[in-house]
């Protein structure tokens, strides 16, 4: 299926690794030119590298925090317009809601909720203008079914889906789609960086707590940054434009639930 995008501009948002990366990977492999970014600058190079071998759209990477104005402006500054935004940024760390005061909430805040309303803010009206705009915004399962020990990414994630859900019937009458993707296990840095957290404290290997994790899944396995990505660029496609406001959850059927 051609997705009709070749030539359209992206910026994808904390793409160096994971899933940021497998969007950045299916949409330049579209012939689409996109902006990455990433906080580490190396990381970041040597990803802007792998893509450009794919022989697509054109790669440019900005070095920055996204989560910051400053960060934000680099990138927006990057993109000579930008038809495909897709948002993402780290998730916040995992623990007790008692031990988490104003400031670990307003980075949580900032990080999954405030910085995509930022970017749409800056991008939907141009959108709307030439009459056709993607908004892909990488969230999580813990939005669907919240995770406890994840309570900053449940409430910063979910103030982020209930404004989308708004905005995102307005804007399709222009052209202008928003949806969000719910990652649930994944095969990233971040589904390792838990897992050792886990093997600490229960003295398994982080080997066995993958395989468990993995086996505890209907598909017996994690999802791959590939699949994250295609997903993410038939979102993009001119064929998804009747689709808005929607939450695709990409968990392997670990949500038990009909619908
Ligand atoms: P990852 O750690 O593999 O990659 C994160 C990427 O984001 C890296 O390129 C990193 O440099 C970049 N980044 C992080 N913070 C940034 C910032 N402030 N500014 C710019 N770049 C930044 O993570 P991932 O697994 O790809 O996860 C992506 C998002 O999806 C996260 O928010 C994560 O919480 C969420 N998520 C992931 C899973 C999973 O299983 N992998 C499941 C649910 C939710």
């Amino acid at each position: 299926m051609d997705l009709g995008i070749n030539g359209k501009w992206a910026l994808v948002c904390a793409a160096s690794k994971g899933l940021g990366k497998g969007c950045a990977a299916a949409l330049v492999s579209e012939g689409v030119n996109v902006v990455i970014t990433a906080r580490g600058e190396e990381a970041l190079n040597r990803t802007a590298d792998e893509l450009r071998a794919l022989g697509g759209g054109e790669v440019r990477a900005v070095a920055g925090d996204i989560t910051t104005p400053e960060g934000r402006a680099a990138a927006l500054a990057a993109c000579p317009q930008i038809d495909i935004l897709v948002n993402n940024a780290g998730g916040p760390p995992p623990g007790d809601f008692r031990d988490w005061d104003r400031d670990a909430w307003i980075k949580a805040l900032d990080a999954n909720m405030l910085t995509p309303i930022e970017l749409i803010k800056a991008v939907v009206d141009p959108m709307s203008e030439r009459g056709f705009g993607r908004i892909v915004n990488i969230t999580s399962a813990a939005v669907k079914a919240p995770i406890e020990i994840l309570g900053l990414s449940n409430g910063a994630r979910s103030g982020l889906t209930g404004f989308v859900a708004g905005l995102s019937r307005k804007t399709v009458a222009k052209g202008v789609t928003i949806n969000n993707l719910l990652p649930g296990p994944f095969d990233t840095d971040r589904l390792a960086a838990t897992a050792a957290g886990a093997a600490k404290s229960s003295g398994q290997t982080i080997e066995a707590v993958l395989a468990q994790r993995a086996a505890a899944n209907p598909a017996r396995r994690f999802g791959t940054k590939e699949e994250f990505g295609a997903t993410c660029a038939f979102l993009c496609s001119v064929h998804a434009g009747f689709i808005t406001g929607q939450n695709l959850l990409m968990d392997g059927g670990a949500y038990p639930g009909t619908f």
